[in-house]
């Protein structure tokens, strides 16, 4: 069989229009995409790449890398409240391998149709595996979910549950021992193939004053929020959403450290106005995922936590690149 050129790849693995997208004018295939602006939108950009060894285990699966790669780009989309459309994606592999590029598919384009995103460009160079996934879309104008505008008394919510990835990835790293399966195989789903939380995104559009995707660890990304609208929280411990193994292995993992500083889930943080808590409980059950009320946000900055109505101290210290090991 004849080795598959850079443009075989893209005619054959790639390019893959979507009918109902006429907003597409031209997509693959020219210098560059031609893409229609929605009237009355503001245009999201946003970009994430995924470095092998870095983001994920070497040896994890084609298919949850590609789904990766685009989940963790819709979900800054959901955090800004912004509805997908397009996508572009520059890949970087030491080599053409067809069984990789087919399973890598299944996982972009398995996700990217379920919210009817069209890839539309991008590029393709040989080296170490590495995915940049840039993802375009559209929020009416001056609905957009931002970082700096929490408001004293808000309501502190998450999504979903938190620290269920960053256990995940100490299982997939045999860090970590479970040896009830199904919980093994939900941590380890949290981790290889999170759900952007967009219907949750949208929702917020009207309700939430900020908003934040849970990446880098929830103390360190809510501290983000807090820094852009020169605000503080205390966030009380025991109504955080944990994984249901949690308080069986508490010790073993870190204690709260562990759903404080976990990354990689993907849930939204957001606040929202006291006053907008019953409309949110209301639109609850049109959501793909739980809330839960975690805190408040207070006039002094910095972030607090309670346990049972009495602060502690924990040191919390999300992900961050380029840290110094001190
Ligand atoms: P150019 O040399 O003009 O930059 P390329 O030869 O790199 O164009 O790419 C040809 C076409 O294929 C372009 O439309 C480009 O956007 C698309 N393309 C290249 N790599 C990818 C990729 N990884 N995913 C999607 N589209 C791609
Ligand atoms: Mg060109």
């Amino acid at each position: 069989m004849l080795a598959l050129s850079e443009f075989d790849v893209i005619r054959q693995y790639l390019n893959r229009p979507i009918a109902s997208r006429s907003d597409v004018s031209l997509g693959i295939g020219d210098d560059g995409a031609l893409l229609q602006c929605r009237a009355g939108c503001e245009l999201v950009v946003t970009m994430d790449t995924l470095v092998s060894g870095v983001h994920f285990p070497t040896d994890t699966q084609a298919a949850h890398i590609g789904h990766k790669a685009l989940a963790v780009n819709l979900s800054d989309l959901a955090a800004m409240g912004a509805e997908p459309a397009w996508v572009t994606l520059s890949l970087t592999m030491p080599e053409i391998s067809t069984q990789w590029l087919t399973d890598f598919c299944s996982g972009f384009f398995g996700l990217a149709d379920v919210y009817g995103v069209q890839l539309v460009g991008g590029d393709m160079s040989q080296g170490p595996l590495s995915i940049t996934v840039q993802a375009h879309g559209f929020v009416p104008q001056g609905l957009a979910l931002r970082r700096d505008g929490a408001k004293v008394g808000d309501r502190v919510f998450v999504s979903g549950v938190i620290g269920e990835a960053g256990l995940g990835l100490q299982i997939a790293k045999n860090l970590l021992q479970m040896d009830d399966l199904p919980t093994r195989e939900h941590l380890l789903a949290r981790l290889n193939t999170p759900q952007p939380r967009l219907e949750l995104g949208l929702a917020l559009r009207s309700m939430a004053h900020a908003a934040i995707d849970v990446s880098d660890g929830l103390a360190a990304d809510l501290g983000h929020i807090l820094a852009a609208s020169q605000v503080g929280a205390t966030l009380s411990l025991e109504t955080l959403p944990v994984a249901a193994c949690f308080q069986a292995i508490q010790t073993s993992v870190g204690g709260w450290q562990q759903p404080l500083n976990a990354g990689d889930d993907y849930e939204l943080c957001f606040t929202v106005a006291e006053t907008q808590v019953t409309a949110l409980h209301r639109a609850k059950s049109e959501l793909e995922c739980s809330i839960t009320q975690i805190g408040v946000i207070e006039s002094q900055p910095g972030l607090r936590f309670s346990h049972r109505g009495r602060i502690i101290q924990v040191q919390p210290k999300g992900y961050e690149h380029f840290r110094g090991k001190s």
